[in-house]
């Protein structure tokens, strides 16, 4: 009997906040006995075309995106991610909504360098700017300029309450959830609730917020995510199969960003089957076999 697939449906490339390029995350994925990997990076597909070319022999990559969104239901709004695989890149709609956010993005970014520049903080835009290397930029590219200055020796320092986590945060203007739901259903994609119940990341979003998700056409929760404890996992789990969503495990791997390996946390083939079979945007691509 051959082993199950090995299946990781989230990781980040430096399309986004990841470190290794699209081509060198396919080959990760394939050197860690991954069978399949999503590229999802924030809020671009920029990634998509490299990691396809670049496909090892007997990887499957799932073409997705990491949708930044907020729900307006409580005030202040809560941010949160949206996966989304599968869809057609060029729906109109959903590629301007993308793009306005990646602009925000920018605009919060030098926002909070002003902020830290302002405290006598010696960090430059430009050079951030750089080190994102044209990804979708965010808090993991600042962090690495505290780094560069010797203010902080770590990423997971850099979004300490001191800096990034919470005295040099700000905003972005994210997606309504809703309406990033029915824009990835209208491009063929899937949506899956991203670490839903991380509350070691800030404020979650309750269960009548899922429910409601569900009806609108969300199709599955990430329950198996390092920043979800095991209570918080089994309650994903209890959550999702009440209201009959898929549950996906994933790493969502950002190289040296974080600590977590490809793989750490993986997808039952069974639920995976399930998830493509409801994509109409595009197919997962294989290269040789297995045809996962
Ligand atoms: P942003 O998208 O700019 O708000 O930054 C959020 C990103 O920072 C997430 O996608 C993670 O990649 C990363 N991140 C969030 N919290 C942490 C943390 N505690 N340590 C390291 N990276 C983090
Ligand atoms: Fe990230
Ligand atoms: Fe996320
Ligand atoms: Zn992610």
């Amino acid at each position: 009997m051959t082993s199950p697939a090995r299946i990781d449906l989230h990781a980040h490339s430096t399309a986004s906040d990841g470190t290794l390029s699209p081509e060198e995350l396919v080959r990760a994925a394939a050197d860690a006995g991954l069978d399949v990997v999503a590229i999802t990076d924030h809020d671009t597909t920029a990634g998509w075309e490299a990691a396809v070319r670049a496909l090892p022999p007997g990887l499957t990559v799932v073409r997705g995106a990491e949708i930044s969104c907020r729900w307006y239901g409580v005030e202040p709004a809560i941010p949160l991610h949206l996966l989304a695989y599968l869809f057609d890149p060029t729906e109109p709609e959903l590629v301007a909504e993308l793009a306005r956010v990646r602009r925000a993005r920018e605009e919060r970014g030098e926002r909070i360098v002003r902020l830290l520049q302002a405290d006598g903080i010696n960090v430059s835009w430009r050079e951030i700017l750089a080190g994102a290397g044209g990804g979708t930029i965010g808090r993991p590219h600042i962090a690495q300029a505290l780094i560069r200055a010797g203010l902080v020796a770590t990423t997971t320092e850099a979004f300490g309450p001191d800096w990034l986590g919470e005295r040099y945060r700000l905003p972005k203007e994210d997606i309504d959830v809703f309406r990033a739901v029915a824009l990835v259903r209208a491009a063929g994609g899937v949506p899956v609730f991203a670490h839903p119940r991380a509350s070691r990341r800030g404020r979650i979003v309750p269960d009548e917020l899922i429910v409601e998700l569900a009806a609108a056409g969300l199709a599955g929760l990430e329950a198996d995510h390092e920043d979800h404890t095991a209570a918080e996992r089994e309650h994903v789990r209890r959550l999702a199969a009440e209201l009959g969503l898929l549950v996906t495990g994933s790493s969502d791997f950002h190289g040296t960003h974080k600590t977590v390996q490809l793989g750490a946390h993986t997808t039952d083939p069974e639920v995976y089957e399930r998830l493509i079979a409801l994509a109409g945007g595009v197919t997962p691509v294989a290269s040789g076999r297995p045809a996962y």
